[in-house]
């Protein structure tokens, strides 16, 4: 079957979020003004992350030192980045996408592929598909994406790079020659400006010279593997898969219904243990942390209650989380009412890969962290149950099957 891949790409993706936050807080489009996004304008220090197009008329260039920036254009708009903002809008962009297409891959915070292969019958027309998505993220988000359409990704994530903004390109094998093969060598995907500069002494100019040369030339410039791949990509072959991966979750939460009412605060400690070890076990298995607590429990005349506490950093501990849900427990319950349900959700997730190095280190809190990966590893080969952790941490009751059969273990969305 034929493949059909899409790119979508945000229009100076920084600029266009912060200008859509300032148009509904009513202020003044970013878009539209010499305006970027940098670094501390009070203190004048830091870069050019993005630029308005009337920015760019100035001659403001991205990367550029904000001091620089404001001699070529003193009245220039600096706005601070927003992380968390730029997360936002990034999900909710990448969710209106998701709705469209069988596989989605993110490549980057404002980047995505969409494999729309064998959708024909759903879509019959590709191109008045790619403008649907792009419109629909324009008017329910209110920042503008282009839209490349290819048979693989590579020429994909070319044609999305052609002219800007707002726009849907095609560039299928009958176009290469008209819209791929006059660009200058140095636009081709992967060729950095060393390898261009390289070609270009060697009388390549356009990435059709490039397509044109006899594969062992490259190979014996560029060496066999590198040689091998220009000159496929010049001729625009690309087989690379579209990779989805599942959604990251947004908490995890687990809870238990007890057959026998729980009725005393050491009952209930112990089932929080079991309840707090499996649930954040699943959580380090995804290498995800949690900087919001919460218990929730239902007494045996079906009323529910909750209570949450937010943590100064982000945690992954079986014995932090334990803790944490034994003293919101305890504030939340009376200490007679009956109960039926016990449960612990974690939110506010984070997968922070650099983590960072606290210079208070608890050298407790380590070993915790290592004890808690070396049960992990434990479980993953032989099992769950092998090792209950009431016995690991120290507490001669270990908690039994009865609640653990329960337990239901849920993957928020
Ligand atoms: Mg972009």
């Amino acid at each position: 079957m034929e493949r059909l891949i899409f790119h979508i790409d945000v229009n100076s993706a920084y600029l266009s979020w912060e200008s859509a936050r300032r148009l509904k807080e009513g202020k003044e489009d970013l878009r539209l003004i010499p305006a970027c996004i940098g670094g501390d304008p009070k203190k004048r220090t830091g870069v050019v992350l993005a630029k308005s197009i009337p920015a760019k008329r100035f001659g403001i260039c991205t990367g550029e030192p904000m001091g620089a920036a404001l001699r070529k254009c003193p009245q220039l708009v600096i706005a601070p980045p927003d992380f968390s903002l730029y997360q936002q809008y990034s999900e909710a962009f990448l969710a209106i996408c998701r709705q469209y297409a069988p596989a989605l891959e993110q490549f980057s915070i404002d980047e995505c592929f969409l494999d729309m292969t064998g959708t024909r019958t759903t879509y019959p027309d590709p191109i008045a598909l790619a403008y649907e998505i792009k419109n629909v993220i324009r008017d329910t988000l209110g920042f503008t994406v282009n839209v490349g359409i290819a048979r693989n990704k590579l020429l994909a994530k070319m044609a999305s790079d052609f002219e800007k903004p707002d726009r849907v390109h095609t560039l299928f094998p009958d176009e290469l020659e008209n819209k791929l093969w006059p660009l200058p060598v140095g636009q081709l995907l992967t060729v950095g400006k060393t390898t261009a500069n390289k070609l270009q002494k060697a009388g390549i100019a356009t990435i059709g010279d490039l397509a044109q040369q006899p594969a062992a030339r490259l190979q014996a410039m560029l060496g066999k593997k590198w040689g091998i791949q220009l000159h496929a990509y010049a001729n625009g072959i690309d087989h690379s898969p579209i990779i989805d991966v599942p959604q990251k979750a947004k908490g995890y939460s687990i809870s238990t219904t007890v057959e026998d009412n729980v009725s005393s605060a050491e009952q209930a400690n112990h089932i929080l243990l079991t309840l707090a070890d499996s649930v954040s076990a699943r959580m380090r298995a995804d290498g995800a942390k949690t900087a919001c607590i919460a218990v929730s429990i239902r007494s045996n005349d079906f009323r529910n209650r909750s209570h949450q506490c937010k943590l100064h950093q982000p945690e992954d501990t079986t014995q932090v989380i334990y803790e944490t849900a034994k003293q919101l427990f305890s504030a939340l319950w009376d200490q007679h009412t009956p109960l039926r349900l016990l449960g612990i959700s974690l939110t506010e997730v984070t997968w922070d890969e650099n983590e960072q190095l606290s210079l208070f280190a608890d050298p407790k809190h380590e070993k915790e962290r290592k004890l808690d990966r070396a049960v992990d590893a434990i479980r993953k080969k032989y099992g769950m149950d092998t090792i209950a952790r009431g016995a690991v941490l120290g507490d001669k009751h270990i908690v039994g099957k009865k609640y653990r059969a329960q337990v239901e273990n849920k993957r928020k969305r």
